[in-house]
């Protein structure tokens, strides 16, 4: 049979908001199990995923300085939050029968793995979905940093972005009908123009190390595995 996706080792980025639903707060279980059966289908083709989900559903650093706590104090809580999704999506992952790793930039054995590059490789070789917890492991920085840095660690073709709308517009779709949907973009101009793909840092080091980011929404069933397959509506950010 032809080939179904040229792809051979992605990297996905979810917001942990992916994982609230319609809640305002936290993790919406159906909603994390949608999501995992996306990447099932994904994985079903061969094809080898890393991922990284942010925090947000439970706590952002800014937030917790904002109401008078430490900045960097309030950023490992941040990071906390994203091993608790991590685990959450690891249990609806292994449900299903896909073997995963959770893999903490925060050492805490008994909970998960320990960051060991080699080892990690190792995992997506034997196909196992690998879930990068933690961050980077420093205070301020995003998860977004931690999924571009992953991702050129593990030797990623891509970071896909998924999110609530199906790409990069001119300007916020929610808010104007008129709005243009880019097919492709350059990193600087998303960094010029403030596109809101993903923060600063993590724009420039994709640029930096030649890494393709691709927005689609998370919202299409079937959309992950058909972006990967080259169907579908998405920006690809290069
Ligand atoms: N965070 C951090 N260093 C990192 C990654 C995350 O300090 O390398 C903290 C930061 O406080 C952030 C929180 O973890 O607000 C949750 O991550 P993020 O905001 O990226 O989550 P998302 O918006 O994707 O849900």
């Amino acid at each position: 049979p032809p080939p179904q996706t040229t792809f051979s080792r992605v990297m996905l980025k979810i917001s942990g908001e992916a994982l609230m639903g319609d809640q305002g707060y936290g993790l919406h279980p159906p909603t994390v199990e949608r999501i995992a059966r996306e990447i099932k289908s994904v994985r079903d083709l061969g094809v080898e995923i890393c991922m990284v989900i942010g925090g947000g559903n439970i706590f952002r650093g800014l937030q917790g300085s904002a109401q008078g706590m430490e900045r960097t104090t309030a950023d490992y809580m941040g990071m906390l939050a994203t091993v608790m999704n991590a685990l959450a999506m690891q249990s609806a992952l292994e449900a299903m029968g896909v073997f995963t790793r959770v893999i903490s930039a925060i050492p805490m054995d008994q909970v998960c793995e320990p960051y060991i590059r080699r080892r990690a490789v190792r995992h997506l070789e034997k196909k196992r979905v690998c879930i990068f917890a933690a961050g980077t492991g420093n205070p301020y920085f995003t998860t977004d940093t931690a999924a571009t840095l992953r991702a050129s660690e593990m030797g990623c073709e891509a970071i896909f972005k998924g999110t609530k709308v199906d790409g990069v517009y001119d300007k916020d779709p929610a808010k104007h009908a008129d709005a243009k949907r880019y097919e492709r973009v350059g990193y600087t101009e998303v960094l010029a123009k403030n596109l809101g793909v993903m923060d600063a840092s993590a724009i420039a080091l994709a640029r930096d190390n030649n890494l393709p980011i691709i927005v689609f929404s998370l919202d299409e069933p079937g959309g992950f595995r058909g972006i990967l397959a080259g169907r579908g509506t998405y920006t690809v950010v290069q």
